[in-house]
């Protein structure tokens, strides 16, 4: 039907657009195309299944029919979230090495709801359910709302690696989420339209450019302006734009990054830019992305009247190009970062004290390479993506504490949060699989002993996660 194919198209345009969108903001240090590439299918996947995976579970408990008001907010908002998370989690053995800066949680998270979306977007059309207002209106908003909606989830993600205290953060970052996926949905099943959508479009997109500008400012790779410049390896001369503070037109030193270009005048030493240039220096220095055309005001620079963009940094309007003393536009940037990061941790509702980075602290008793102890499995089951075998497994002492709550509960999440892949791994598959067979009804005779193996394979998880605990870390779980 080329309704639909066209539709399908529509959608996936939005979402390369989304991604490009998404991608300028990875100012400091770029993602690998493939990698996001390979989240967006592989995270997308996992979270469509998971999420089949988790209504079947909540039609199971009796939840039929989840169209409504407390549908929204109780079955789909979390579990369209939750499935996103998880697939985050199953996509970990990709991205690991590339997880550097608070921004990556963000994209990578991004990619996972894309193709999340995409294939929420593929069945929507396909089976055509309501109007095709509706589902333009849909397939249009659909994949930037959820790429929004797990912003910060994403960020969340990314201070969980870097401190295990902060694993509160997620739950709340994913209860946030849910509510506000589920509010989105709410407003979609009560024909609140056009009104009430754009408001939770609004404040949606908005907050996740403030996770976005926060993250950016956060980012260990970013340098100042003058760090940028002193740091240059090879400025080369160029034909000049006209400094319009003393009027040199000559070649000028070149320095630039990706679309922004700005260049030295030697005879004032000012540095020169078209105006275009000076905002793309605050979205990439000041980590701001929301538009600037609220914070012009009028400057004047030895007599002459300009237009300036916060402070320190002179404008003309009429010819497009502007200028700058590096050291006081230096200190303006460096201004707008703090202001970011303060504004932020500020809010009632922001936990910033779960943001902190902590080193980790093993305390060691008594430890064996796996070489050594010959525990191959142990090795694979801590470090599973190392095939370096002289690293560090911790033998438990035969009377631990055998019992862990948390570990039997949830044990993929457990071992997530507690860095143990290689479990996680298994478990996850192990969900999939048997999971996925209960789901499409293939096995369906035999679902209750597929949901049996599940169950022990669980248990089994939960009873010994405390001993591969110790072996990864050489103490017991707090
Ligand atoms: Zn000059």
């Amino acid at each position: 039907m080329p309704k639909t194919s066209i539709l399908i198209s529509i959608s996936f345009i939005i979402g390369i657009f989304c991604i490009r969108y998404i991608q300028s903001f990875d100012r400091h240090e770029k993602e690998p195309f493939w990698h996001m590439f390979a989240v967006t299918c592989w995270g997308g996947v996992s979270s469509v299944i998971l999420s089949f995976m988790l209504y079947a579970a909540s039609h199971y408990l009796g939840i039929k029919e989840f169209h409504n008001s407390f549908g929204a907010l109780f079955v789909i908002g979390p579990v369209e979230e939750l499935s996103k998370l998880v697939a985050l989690g199953a996509c970990y053995f990709i991205i690991s090495k590339q997880m550097n800066e608070p921004v990556d949680g963000i994209i990578y998270m991004a990619c996972v709801a894309l193709g999340f979306s995409l294939i929420e977007n593929y069945l929507y059309a396909t089976q055509g359910v309501g109007n095709e207002y509706l589902l333009l209106l849909r397939v249009l908003i659909c994949t930037p709302m959820h790429i929004s909606f797990s912003v910060f989830m994403g960020l969340a993600f990314y201070i969980c690696l870097q401190n295990r205290n902060s694993f509160p953060l997620l739950i709340y970052a994913f209860i946030y989420a849910s509510l506000v996926h589920g509010l989105y949905d709410l407003v979609i099943f009560n024909g609140l339209f056009l009104f009430a959508l754009m408001f939770i479009f609004r404040a949606t997109y908005t907050s996740a450019l403030s996770f976005l500008s926060y993250a950016v400012a956060k980012s260990p790779f970013r340098k100042t302006l003058s760090q940028f410049v002193s740091d240059y390896a090879d400025p080369r001369p160029e034909e000049g734009i006209e400094c319009l503070h003393c009027g040199s037109k000559e070649e000028k030193l070149t320095y630039k990054r990706h679309k922004l270009a700005f260049q030295k005048c030697d005879h004032c030493d000012m540095y020169v830019a078209t105006r275009k240039s000076i905002l793309l220096i605050f979205h990439h220095f000041a980590s701001t992305f929301k538009k600037l055309d609220d914070h012009m005001t009028s400057a004047t620079f030895s007599g002459k009247q300009y237009t300036s963009i916060h402070s320190n940094n002179f404008i003309s309007e009429q010819r497009r190009l502007g200028f700058f003393n590096l050291e006081t536009f230096d200190q303006t940037l460096e201004e707008l970062n703090q202001k970011i990061i303060e504004n932020m941790d500020k809010k009632i509702w922001f936990p910033s004290k779960l943001f902190e980075l902590r080193k980790r602290v093993v305390t060691i008793d008594y430890q064996k390479t796996a070489a050594e102890s010959g525990k191959a499995f142990w090795h694979w089951v801590i470090y599973p993506y190392s095939s370096d075998r002289n690293k560090t497994v911790y033998t438990p002492p035969p009377n631990g504490p055998a019992w862990n709550w948390k570990a039997f509960l949830i044990p993929e999440l457990w071992f997530l949060y507690h860095e143990i892949h290689g479990v996680f791994l298994l478990l996850l598959i192990l969900f999939l699989f048997f999971g996925s067979f209960m789901f499409f009804g293939i096995m369906i005779i035999f679902s209750k002993w597929m949901l049996l193996i599940l169950l022990c394979g669980r248990i089994l998880a939960g009873r010994t996660g405390n001993q591969i605990y110790y072996a990864r870390y050489g103490k017991w779980p707090d």
